[in-house]
């Protein structure tokens, strides 16, 4: 579904990325796992067509989208939700997730997509009308994944979730995702929590310097000693 080949970002001089390469197959639900600053935000935005790539590909559904312009990248089936939410937080929360739906083959399914959105986050309902910046950050985290569902993407991206969730919280959000993905939408995922998100998904990448340096199923990753030393403190 997803094939990104040996692509290579930079901030102006200095590369961010030196060559990263990674598939995501339909259904798959894949985790990006690394230290702070190891480039996973870079990838993912230069996924979401936010970064342009200046050499090597990306590929969705066998078609070259390398050159789409970012705001194609919707339309092509792929949604993001970016690191810190980028909620419009005056905005209330059904604005937010309708805004979401802007898409002409979205706004067509725009009631039966909030039905499925708010049955995954029950919680949302009762906050319809409030301003998305009066909710919890988990309930905001809630409306940043909802408002990428919305519109219909067959391959979602999410930054750092979990990122300032409490404990309990951040439980919920993977179940979330996992639930997400067990619907249909494949699903690429960013994560400095590396235990949790290596638990939900199929295969996982690490990244480190701008660099993949280990990548297999989830579970044989976590089975790894230098794995567990690095990332998990065991
Ligand atoms: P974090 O989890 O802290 O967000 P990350 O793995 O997502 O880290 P990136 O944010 O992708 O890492 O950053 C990768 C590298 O690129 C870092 O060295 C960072 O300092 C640098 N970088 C990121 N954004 C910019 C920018 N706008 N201009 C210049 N350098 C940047």
């Amino acid at each position: 579904m997803l094939e990104v080949a040996d692509i290579k970002v930079n901030y102006g001089a200095a590369p961010a990325l030196w060559g990263v390469s990674l598939k995501v197959e339909p259904g798959e639900l894949v985790c990006v796992v690394g230290p702070n600053g190891a480039g996973k935000t870079t990838l993912i935005n230069a996924i979401a067509g936010i970064h342009r790539v200046r050499e090597g590909q990306l590929r969705f559904n066998g078609r070259d989208i390398t050159q789409l312009a970012s705001h194609k990248f919707c339309q092509a089936g792929i949604a993001i939700v970016p690191e810190g939410r980028r909620l419009f937080t005056g905005m209330s929360v059904a604005d937010n997730l309708e805004l979401g739906s802007f898409i002409a083959s979205a706004k067509a399914h725009r009631k039966e997509t909030l039905a499925t959105v708010l049955e995954l986050f029950p919680a949302l309902k009762a906050k319809l009308q409030s301003p998305a910046g009066s909710l919890s950050g988990g309930q905001q985290q809630m409306v940043a994944i909802g408002r990428a569902l919305m519109a219909r993407p067959q391959l979602l991206l999410l930054d750092e979730p979990s990122l300032g969730l409490a404990p309990l919280i951040v439980v919920d959000m993977f179940r979330a995702i996992r639930k997400i993905n067990a619907q249909g939408t494949s699903v690429l995922l960013v994560e400095q929590n590396v235990a949790m998100a290596m638990q939900i998904a199929h295969r996982a990448y690490v990244v480190e310097e701008g660099r993949i340096v280990a990548d297999g199923l989830a579970s044989e990753l976590l089975d790894r000693p230098e794995i567990r030393q690095a990332y998990l403190g065991l």
